[in-house]
């Protein structure tokens, strides 16, 4: 039986990633070591760190002014960061409210700054105009993807002389984006990129290098980008994977590509959802994620029989977020389109089976 794995991360990698990396394992590039055996100050991992780098610029086509920081901590740790390095004197944040990781980002923030929550909504992305904000602000944030809520900006917001910030753990590498309208971007890796462990930052680099008193070491971008990412110890191994990946999109035609496998696959199963009067999806059209998809059964008492049957077949991890219940389909870049096409036929026939 053929696995399909839905979950919302730690998620899919390419299974040509694996395969490599499985090739590799006792013996890269014959050095006679393992990845994970070897000095991160060595010239073997310093090549594989490097190379990593390059492609990631190369597919994101990220600015020489913006430095590449691969760090520890996951995005939770971010959601600290990003304000004890980036206020600059001042004390005022404007923060986009789209789901729960947006609300994680605001309560850390709130340790370091006053907080304008600018706008707010669930289900949809708030439009511009809704958005008030404050001119003083030393930078805005906003969820780029909401992983749990499945609402997903379409556009980037422009915020003027404010520095723009954002969390896209869940859609990093999904489609093409103009780096040269952020200040920062920051993502955890485990969903688009590669094994949990690996936080990828990238900051213009005029932003860095005066932090809040008291800011931790490691927590200061400019030492970070000093070091190259090599203040301590990196995730070797990870940052490994996450180059393999980052070739492997290359090798796929790049992010333009990606785009376009991702719009065909979302689009088939959203297209299914509103046939349907037996399944719901609770997110606006033009706000709706093509990475996670959250949905619900009419009738919820089948959630349970829908869920196992799922699992007989291979489809697996569709259950919804704990705290929002129902379905979720993530289907990131590595979820093959034969996936989506496995889970809708699935969904078809329990409906006729239960309607
Ligand atoms: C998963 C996720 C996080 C948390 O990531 P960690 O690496 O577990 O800290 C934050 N923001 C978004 C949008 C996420 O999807």
């Amino acid at each position: 039986m053929h696995v399909y794995n839905f979950s919302a991360g730690p998620a899919v990698l390419p299974k040509a990633v694996l395969a490599q990396a499985r090739d590799e394992m006792l013996d890269w590039h014959g050095s006679g070591m393992s990845v994970m055996e070897m000095s991160h100050r060595g010239k073997e991992f310093q090549e594989i760190a490097h190379q990593a780098e390059a492609d990631l610029r190369e597919l994101l086509a990220i600015p020489d002014n913006y430095k590449v920081l691969f760090l520890q901590g996951g995005a939770s740790s971010q959601f600290a960061m990003v304000p004890m390095n980036l206020l600059r004197g001042k004390s005022q944040v404007d923060y986009i409210n789209t789901g729960i990781w947006s609300e994680k980002a605001i309560e850390e923030a709130q340790r370091y700054a006053t907080v304008n929550v600018a706008a707010s909504a669930r289900n949809r992305v708030p439009p511009k105009v809704e958005w008030e904000l404050d001119a003083e602000a030393a930078y805005v944030h906003y969820v780029a993807n909401e992983t749990v809520g499945g609402v997903e900006f379409h556009w980037t917001p422009d915020t003027g002389k404010v520095p723009l910030v954002a969390d896209m753990s869940s859609n990093i590498l999904s489609k093409p984006i103009d780096v040269s309208r952020y200040g920062l971007i920051y993502a955890g890796a485990q969903k688009n990129i590669g094994p949990a462990g690996l936080t990828l930052v990238i900051v213009r680099e005029d932003m860095i290098g005066e932090t809040l008193p008291g800011t931790p070491t490691m927590f200061d971008y400019r030492i970070q980008a000093e070091q190259h990412s090599m203040y301590n110890t990196p995730p070797t191994y990870a940052l490994y994977i996450a180059g393999l990946v980052f070739r492997h999109l290359k090798n796929e035609g790049g992010l333009s590509a990606a785009a376009e496998r991702n719009r065909v696959k979302a689009d088939l199963l959203y297209s299914y959802l509103d046939a349907s009067d037996f399944y719901l999806c609770p997110v606006a059209r033009d706000s709706r994620s093509r990475m996670n998809i959250p949905f619900t059964l009419h009738n919820s008492r089948l959630d349970e029989e829908f869920l196992c049957g799922a699992d007989d077949r291979g489809l697996l991890q569709l259950k919804g977020h704990r705290l929002v219940g129902g379905m979720r389909a993530s289907i990131y870049n590595a979820m093959p389109l034969a996936g989506v096409q496995a889970l809708v036929a699935y969904m078809q026939e329990f409906a006729e089976r239960r309607s």
